[in-house]
């Protein structure tokens, strides 16, 4: 069987940001040089062994209108909103958040040393389900399933699916496929992508020819796949390399963003933030 993989649109390096009460960071995606991969609207990777860079954490802050996906490598962030919700999100573990009409929550390291290492994705939702209800899918680091390859690789699929592993987030708008791909040196993967489904890869340990590039892409790079082809090959580079591959079903509409609020028009937004102010945004 023949695999077509998908070509490269574009390469860009994430830039350093803060956010947060002063949290040091990576933003990969929803910066002026790629602002969104529809559906997806930022993508900010935190990895320090520096507590100061990332102790003060994400004190109480809204979002209203999308999703956001926490997916931890290292180290344990403590999530607690307004109406009590509250979980521990150890290495591993991933939380899709759908904040829907609206959530108001901390994000807090829960360690005051060592490496704090993972991903905050977010996704938008569709106009229709904007004002919907707020819905968790805390998902412990057992749960995902993880896929063996031939050369030694292995596929942990969060959401979507990679061969016979599904993925348990479910019930998402935008049909994700989210996947942590690691690969030993030397080693290649082609993995299918839905036709239609807009896509990106991150770089985020050691180096991986992608697509139709045959220059392996360091640490720290971002891809934006074109549309067309099965899905994306993987070649890891000298030292091995592991990848975040999302993608998603794009939704094609209007999008009007402003900090924690992502609505589809101005109106939408200025609402959002009465909202806020007049404490009615969870309501
Ligand atoms: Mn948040």
């Amino acid at each position: 069987m023949s695999f077509t993989t998908r070509t490269i649109e574009r390469v860009a390096k994430g830039t350093a940001t803060s956010d947060g009460a002063g949290v040091r960071l990576l933003r990969v995606l929803g910066t002026p040089q790629v602002p969104m991969v529809d559906p997806f609207l930022m993508l900010d990777e935190f990895r320090s062994d520096d507590p100061n860079d990332y102790i003060a954490g994400f004190p109480p802050h809204p979002h209203r209108g999308f999703e956001t996906v926490t997916y931890m490598l290292a180290g344990s962030m403590e999530h607690r909103d307004s109406v009590g919700n509250t979980g521990n999100l150890r290495a591993g573990s991933v939380q899709w958040m759908t904040a829907a009409r609206g959530i108001i929550h901390s994000e807090m390291p829960k360690q005051e040393d060592g490496l704090m290492w993972g991903f905050q994705l977010w996704v938008n939702l569709p106009a229709a389900d904007k004002l919907g209800d707020p819905r968790y899918q805390d998902v412990e680091p057992e749960a995902i399933p993880e896929q063996a390859l031939p050369g030694g690789g292995r596929v942990r699929v969060v959401a979507g699916r990679f061969g016979d592993a599904v993925g348990p987030v479910g019930g998402v708008a935008t049909s994700p496929l989210m996947l942590d791909v690691g690969l030993p040196a030397g080693s290649t993967v082609e993995v299918p992508i839905p036709a239609g489904h807009n896509g990106f890869a991150y770089v985020f340990e050691g180096s991986a020819a992608l697509g139709d590039r045959e220059a392996p892409l360091p640490r720290g790079q971002l891809a934006v796949l074109g549309r067309e082809g099965d899905g994306l090959r993987i070649v890891a580079g000298q030292a091995g390399t592991r990848v975040l591959l999302v993608a998603g079903r794009p939704l094609g509409e209007p999008v009007a963003r402003y900090g924690p609020f992502v609505m589809s028009t101005r109106e939408e937004l200025e609402q959002a933030f009465l909202d806020y102010r007049s404490g009615r945004l969870t309501q």
